[in-house]
């Protein structure tokens, strides 16, 4: 009998879709020992999610490749409201910006999903020797609980089965209406049945029967997607339920004479069901439209019987909503057709080790474009912490806020999403007296609120150990304790010293110039995802005796051996290994020089000479204008200090008469490294 391999892995990804990708990069950038498995032989080329929110770009750019997705997709500027007039004939009622105008520097694209997995599958090859291991999936997994609060052990096995060719490749065959053969994403789709179970059975009869291998791990995540094999392992559930609405998605290069088919359009006609229009890349559109005429399988199942609905009768339905324009296509490039469950996870984790991202905890419907956006950001919120926490830098605990912060937005998400598809799915009202149609004002206005929720920049996280807000952990709503552990180390912000920046958002971004070279850059730039926290010191004018004499305080707090910086930073390790110290001063660029500054904001090295990267002034640029970052974040005079997440949100705000409130901040979840840099020199002037 031949030996199973066995080894050991720190994390252990599942589901090689946007969410296990997003995490894969994480630990790619920053440095992880993982690995990642698909049970699909390819990636996805076509069809499937298509828009990309604007933080979800933001996030993109952090990571190094939000401009190919920025240049490549299509860009949707306005939404169309199509409404049926007193004749019962479609019009166009109304016309509002698809992004809400200076909420992000991006605004909402569309570019499929197969794209945007290849970016991040560029990016992790760039970065690492992680490549997505396909056409392999976990056959059991099983958790040692007496090891789970070992921060040495490998408390998770798993056994990963490797699957032939064939049995890793979805069975298509559809026709589109001209009789070409096209792709289809029913195998996707939550109208077929999940086909995990028969893959294991399969490839237990094919001549890679035994090609098993058994992997401990000390994390895994499950990011398999809506069937998670990971969540029923674990025991966890999705609550929520089913609606009746069937919907069908034709991805065309169409031919009509509709005239807004180039922008994103929400169209309700009198009496046939609505379309969301989606104007994609290379001519593409989406057509997601409402199916009236589907029947039930007759499994009891409530699914809709998926053998009657084809792009045909999908492009009917469609012919019959639009009228009296015209619309056919010559090329079909993808379609699908889905019942839209509205469930959430119970939990996303147990004891911190095994954790669901994305599709396995929260499904929805795609038509607000959010399940790809929102499965990101779950593993981006996520990657971080597991990498810190496998470092050593920080204390397991603060892996409780995963959950307490993304389980609150997925089920915001399921409440929007509800409130949304019933506007959209229901008949128009015909008149005020119309008590069960919809009202149309009432659609434009959740439209509207919706597009700040969609756009993911309203993100807030609660009060916890990486939060410092006011606020317990008993507002988690869910029970989670994310608490500091030590309540000694409670730090809490003052958030009324900037407008401008929410603790437990993202921070905003705005221009600011480098002091060493004039050259402008949007702070998110100078933030990129690499795993390090930043501490950013907004020092107002240094011109002024008051300013410069608190920044050079300051900088003696930051510099002396019991500091954030000395404490927690690896010995041996780049000083900047796990803290960016920034400076941001409002003196006239002119009138000092990087030198006038305390060397903690640019550290010298025997080899590298000085760091000329980590002082900013808010200035005038010579060709892109000033970015008045004080005046747009509402920075007082006296100045502030903020601490950002390594993922960007904040974390703090704090008067720069307070900088020992920093070493406190970090106390509260770091870890002491055992033998400390040598206390960075402070401040003599060259
Ligand atoms: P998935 O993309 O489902 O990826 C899961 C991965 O896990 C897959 O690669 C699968 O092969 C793998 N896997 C599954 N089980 C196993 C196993 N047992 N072992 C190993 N591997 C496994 N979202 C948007 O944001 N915007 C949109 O415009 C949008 N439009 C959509 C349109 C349609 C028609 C559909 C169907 C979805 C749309 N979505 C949209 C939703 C979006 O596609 C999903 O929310 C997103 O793909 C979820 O990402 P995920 O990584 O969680 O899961």
């Amino acid at each position: 009998m031949s030996v199973i391999p066995e080894s050991n892995v720190d994390v252990l990804i599942v589901g090689a879709g946007p969410a296990g990708l997003m995490m894969a990069t994480w630990m790619a950038k920053c440095g992880i020992n993982a690995r990642i498995v698909d049970k699909r032989g390819t990636k996805i080329f076509n069809g499937q999610a298509d828009g990309l929110q604007c933080r979800t770009l933001e996030i993109l750019d952090s990571l190094g490749f939000g401009h190919r997705a920025w240049r490549e997709a299509n860009h949707m500027l306005e939404i169309c409201l199509w409404n049926p007039d007193e004749n019962g004939i479609i019009r166009r009622s109304d016309r509002i910006p698809d992004t809400i105008p200076g909420i992000s520097r991006f605004q909402q694209v569309v570019l499929h999903q197969g794209r945007i997995e290849r970016f991040f599958l560029d990016s992790i090859a760039e970065a690492s020797d992680i490549r997505v291991e396909r056409g392999v999936m976990p056959s059991s997994l099983k958790i040692d609980e007496s090891a789970v609060e070992d921060d040495a052990a490998y408390p998770i096995t798993v056994t990963l089965r490797h699957l032939t060719e064939e049995e890793a490749t979805p069975k298509q065959s559809s026709t589109s209406a001209n009789g070409q053969s096209v792709q289809d994403g029913l195998f996707r789709s939550n109208l077929a049945k999940d086909d995990t179970q028969d893959l294991l059975d399969a490839s237990k009869i094919n001549a890679k029967a035994n090609s098993e291998e058994v992997i401990h791990a000390k994390y895994m995540i499950g990011a398999d997607g809506a069937h998670s094999w990971t969540r029923n392992q674990i025991g966890l559930k999705l609550e929520g339920d089913s609606t009746d609405y069937i919907w069908g998605v034709l991805d065309i290069v169409p031919i009509t004479d509709f005239p807004d088919i180039r922008m994103r359009c929400a169209i309700h006609s009198a009496d046939c069901g609505s379309i969301m229009v989606i104007p994609r890349e290379n001519k593409l559109v989406r057509l997601y439209i409402q199916l009236t005429t589907t029947q039930k399988n007759g499994d009891n199942s409530g699914r809709a019987d998926r053998s009657k609905i084809n792009p045909q009768m999908i492009l009917e339905s469609a012919q019959r909503i639009l009228a009296p324009y015209k619309i056919t296509y010559r090329k079909l490039d993808w379609w699908t057709a889905y019942q839209i469950g509205q469930r959430v996870g119970t939990s996303f984790s147990v004891h911190e080790r095994v954790f669901l991202a994305g599709d396995a905890v929260h499904t929805h419907s795609p038509k607000a474009g959010q399940g790809m956006n929102v499965s990101m950001q779950d593993s981006f919120n996520l990657g971080w912490k597991i990498a810190s926490v496998v470092k050593g830098h920080a204390d397991r605990s603060i892996l409780k806020t995963y959950q307490s912060e993304r389980r609150r937005i997925a089920q915001d998400l399921i409440a929007f999403d509800h409130k949304f598809s019933r506007l959209f799915s229901g008949r128009p009202a015909k008149d005020v007296m119309d008590a069960e149609g919809i009202s149309m004002e009432e659609f434009k206005a959740a439209f509207e609120k919706g597009n700040m929720f969609a756009s993911g920049i309203a993100v807030n996280y609660g009060a916890s150990a990486i939060v410092a807000k006011e606020g317990s952990s008993a507002e988690q709503g869910d029970g989670t304790d994310v608490s500091v552990a030590n309540a000694k180390h409670r730090v809490i912000s003052d958030q009324s010293l900037c407008s401008g920046i929410t603790v437990g958002m993202r921070i905003p971004s705005h221009k600011v110039l480098s002091q060493a070279d004039a050259r402008p850059w949007h702070l998110h730039e100078v933030l990129p995802s690499n795993g390090r926290w930043r501490v950013i010191v907004f020092a107002g004018n240094t011109n002024d005796d008051r300013q410069r004499d608190k920044l050079w305080k300051l900088s003696e707090v930051f510099s002396a051996p019991d500091s954030f910086l000395n404490l927690y930073t690896p010995k041996g390790a780049r000083y900047d290994e796990v803290f960016e110290v920034l400076l941001i001063h409002k003196a006239p660029r002119h009138s000092v020089t990087v030198f006038d500054f305390p060397e903690v904001f640019r550290h010298y090295d025997e080899v590298d000479g000085w760091d000329y990267n980590k002082i900013f002034v808010d200035d005038v640029s010579y060709h892109e204008g000033f970015g008045d970052i004080y005046g747009a974040l509402g920075i007082p005079q006296d100045g502030c200090i903020v601490i950002i997440r390594p993922d960007q949100y904040v974390s703090y705000v704090g008067s720069m008469e307070k900088p020992a409130a920093v070493n406190s901040f970090f106390a509260g979840f770091m870890k002491e490294q055992h033998v400390p840099v040598e206390a960075q020199t402070n401040g003599t002037k060259v």
